[in-house]
């Protein structure tokens, strides 16, 4: 295997820093069967580690296509109830969750949109119950990639497969922090203390709202939820586990308040959404509400999302990432969330984050609602982050802070 000692680095991160397994605890890790050399190294790591177990759920992107072209809309919703009944033991348990992601972006495009939606709509209804321990953090859980030819030709389609693969592995080593002259495990402390501060800074400001502006058109008021809590980093555990739920992470971010939110936001970056990707799109709010939107390509899937449920057309997360991050300064654009989100400012439709609000994490989702919270069965973000991005926070008696000019952070 090229790269031997780059993976190994990778998947002591994914297991010491990533999700942090803890001993005697059972790990669960969500995989393509292409990745299987890197997937044996987490076990490895794993088990050094003190892991209980390691319960590898295999997938294989081509069969998954197949299943949605072949079966019928009822048996793709016909979800078995010892799916459920198996992800309540790994939580009975208390296992972590590793997710590694090589897809290919857009294999999905040939798939009726109405069988995706018939499949998860079924797969959220079964299993919504379950989605608070890791939307939580009861639990760990962590979603990192490694590099595949099917990925990396989508990425750089002017570069040949083989040269196209190695060039899609360098960037990911190196915006997850893995080189062959660090410590991961350390670079990603320091890397979390900044995030960690600028977190700190932005809920002592107590903000009543973020108005954003560029070049693009973007013209938007983001009112956020009271007692907010602005995040960045890890996470923590009740039981004082911590954890980094993504690899890589460049974003701060917050609750938006789900009713509030006006004006224009123009994406800046495509979003990958069920395997198709949705293009130059822009959405127009009223009390909270995407209640316009448009979209150069794939207009179609962009109505799917907003309406999925009730509050996928409303606010849950507003980030900020800085312009001169690792992942925008690649240039890259990867078609997929986990890394193209930490390339600029994001927003995302549907459900809201409860560790962004004071007590959210013992709140009912009643309760969550009536702050201003998002409980939508769905989270999808998108990028609006440009080198021009200009952002104001908007106190509560009203005076106006820079903090963003020409897509940085201006409070330090
Ligand atoms: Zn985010
Ligand atoms: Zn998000």
């Amino acid at each position: 295997m090229r790269n031997e000692s780059l993976y190994r680095k990778l998947a002591q991160l994914a297991v010491r820093r990533g999700v942090n397994v803890q001993p005697d605890q059972p790990l669960v890790v969500r995989a393509d069967v292409r990745d299987h050399r890197f997937v044996e190294m987490v076990a490895e790591e794993a088990y050094k580690a003190g892991a209980k177990s390691v319960d590898v759920r295999w997938r294989d992107q081509k069969i998954t296509k197949l299943d949605y072209l072949n079966q019928s809309e009822e048996t793709l919703a016909d979800i078995g109830e010892w799916l459920h009944e198996r992800e309540q033991a790994v939580h009975d348990q208390k296992g972590c969750y590793l997710s590694v992601l090589s897809d290919r972006p857009g294999a999905l495009k040939d798939v009726p949109a109405n069988k995706i939606r018939a499949y998860q709509k079924a797969y959220h209804e079964k299993m919504g119950d379950l989605q608070a321990y890791t939307a939580n953090n009861f639990g760990q859980w962590c979603v990192l990639g490694v590099a595949s030819k099917e990925w990396a030709q989508v990425v750089f389609p002017e570069l040949d497969e083989e040269e196209a693969f190695r060039k899609l592995e360098e960037v990911l080593f190196d915006v997850s922090g893995v080189s062959e002259d660090n410590d991961p495990v350390e670079w990603w402390k320091d890397h979390d203390a900044q995030l960690i501060r600028h977190a700190e800074k932005m809920t002592a400001f107590n903000f009543r709202e973020l108005h954003f502006r560029n070049g693009l058109g973007t013209d938007l008021h983001v009112p956020l939820t009271e007692n907010h809590i602005w995040v960045g980093g890890g996470c923590t555990t009740p039981a004082g586990v911590y954890f980094d739920p993504n690899i890589p992470t460049e974003e701060v971010f917050c609750m938006p308040h789900r009713d509030k939110t006006e004006g224009t936001v123009v994406s800046s970056r495509p979003l990958s959404y069920n395997g198709v990707l949705i293009e130059n799109f822009t959405l127009v709010f009223k009390e909270g509400k995407v209640v316009e939107y448009h979209a150069e390509k794939n207009e179609e899937a962009l109505g799917t999302l907003l309406g999925f449920d009730e509050g996928s057309s409303h606010l849950g997360e507003v980030a900020l990432v800085p312009h001169e991050s690792k992942i925008s300064q690649s240039g890259v654009l990867f078609y997929n969330t986990l890394y193209d989100e930490n390339a600029s400012c994001h927003l995302a439709l549907g459900r809201c984050y409860p560790e962004n609000i004071e007590g959210g994490i013992e709140m009912s989702e009643e309760e969550l609602l009536s702050k201003g919270g998002n409980t939508s069965l769905q989270h999808e973000d998108f990028m609006f982050g440009t080198a021009d991005m200009d952002i104001d926070g908007i106190t509560y008696d009203g005076n106006v802070i820079p903090v963003f000019r020409s897509g940085s952070f201006v409070i330090d």
